[in-house]
């Protein structure tokens, strides 16, 4: 069977298209639903390949009844043989004759972003020696991954205002097709960089004075098409550097949301937005010297809180158990308040929680002139309701969902008991 003509190889502007089916095959059912394929003999719709993805779209057809039908093109792809398979969930006879519309703002997305993708790789070669190793269309931000680096904020900041100036030159984007031979000495002569493997005539787009590419994709007429250019965030990859980058109607979709983003930060900051990155330095070393104090002033407090437990809670029979529940206490305060309290008190067993959300803390802890284990009662209590955690001898913490709380705190003290009696 003959594959599909691939009709965006001579005008990748062309919206709708007659064609007629060649080839249906199903390929899956799944609870009553059939997906299926649909190959044309001639067709606009772009199949997923180097790096651009499908196009979506409609086909309309009319029915054997005479009503027109209008079936979804959910997505494209071409196989080993290189015929071109449309995914749908309604079948058509071979034969049928159907109108073929794609989803014309994807298609000129994917243009922009791949045309930009040409330019943004030829400038990164032409300035910085570093060739594009891949390139990766997504669904909010592209990237290319580039060999070399890493490179400079400034060297990046240029390249993407010379591919902005480019781009407001309007220079023409073409194609040609030229004899492999002819392209094998234009790679030899270092006016291409690499070359597909297949046979026959080789695509080569041009942008006017700037760049040759090998490519099979769907391309804009003029790098003024393109719109704008905008260079996001680069990051360190295996193999280089991952530039990521947006362009035309999505650049200033991005462009837009960083922007409301900003004015969102500088109005909760009551600054002006160059004076940001300023402000958040102060804030963070303030932070850092608040979260010192507050760290002082806790185990400060949690002498004077433990003195007072001590008090509140007198030895009777050489034992002094300290039962307290708490609710929205920092659990870093109750952890120092309980070790402070078994290293100053003797004769002291303690179980504390605090209650925070839908969740709650517990410590149980000892003074060091007892020697059971307080890390196995935890352990063996929180194991009866389902639960983790543990410790050491003399220190063990948990938590448990709040309603098992009163019960864990009852099965703890039992358990305390019986080990305190043992251990007498
Ligand atoms: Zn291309």
């Amino acid at each position: 069977m003959p594959v599909s003509e691939r009709l965006y190889h001579a005008d990748s502007f062309l919206q709708s298209f007659p064609a007629a089916v060649a080839d249906v095959r199903e390929l899956s059912r799944t609870e009553g639903e059939s997906a299926w394929q649909i190959a044309l003999d001639r067709t606009s719709f772009y199949p997923t390949s180097g790096g651009q993805p499908y196009d979506t779209g409609v086909l309309r057809a009319v029915s054997s009844g005479g009503a027109s039908i209008e079936i979804p093109v959910e997505s494209v792809e071409e196989d080993e043989h290189g015929q071109v398979w449309h995914f749908v969930r309604k079948p058509l006879a071979v034969g049928a004759r159907v109108e073929g519309h794609i989803d014309w703002p994807r298609r000129f997305d994917h243009m922009q972003q791949h045309t930009g993708q040409h330019l943004l790789s030829a400038v990164f070669l032409r300035e910085l020696n570093a060739p594009t190793v891949s390139f990766h269309l997504g669904d909010i931000l592209s990237t290319i991954d580039l060999a070399g680096g890493p490179f400079a904020h400034h060297s990046i900041e240029r390249v993407e205002r010379l591919c902005n100036e480019i781009i407001a030159e309007d220079r023409g984007v073409c194609m040609r097709k030229v004899p492999r031979a002819e392209a094998e000495s234009m790679l030899a002569a270092g006016e291409l960089r690499k070359l597909p493997e297949r046979s026959g005539d080789i695509r080569l787009i041009e942008i006017d004075g700037i760049d040759h590419n090998a490519c099979g994709g769907t391309h804009l007429h003029s790098t003024g098409q393109i719109g704008v250019l905008l260079l996001r965030g680069t990051e360190k990859v295996s193999r280089g550097v991952r530039v990521e980058f947006v362009c035309g109607l999505r650049a200033v979709r991005t462009a837009r949301s960083d922007a409301t983003i900003l004015s969102q930060i500088t109005a909760a900051l009551s600054a002006p937005a160059a004076d940001i990155p300023a402000v958040v330095e102060r804030l963070r070393a303030e932070s850092k010297t608040a979260a010192k104090e507050r760290k002082r002033l806790h185990e400060e407090l949690a002498d004077y809180h433990a003195a007072r437990l001590a008090v509140e809670v007198p030895i009777e029979r050489n034992l002094r158990i300290v039962d307290r529940a708490w609710k929205d206490r920092d659990p870093e305060y109750i952890r120092v308040l309980a070790s402070r309290l078994t290293k100053a008190a003797p004769s002291t067993i303690l179980l504390f929680s605090s209650e925070s959300g839908d969740t709650a803390f517990v410590i149980l802890a000892r003074s060091l002139d007892f020697n059971f284990d307080c890390g196995q009662i935890m352990k063996d209590t929180l194991a009866q309701i389902g639960l983790r955690g543990g410790g050491s001898a003399d220190f063990a913490q948990g938590e448990v969902p709040v309603p098992q709380l009163s019960p864990l705190r009852t099965s703890v003290l039992a358990a305390l008991r019986s080990a305190i009696a043992i251990n007498r």
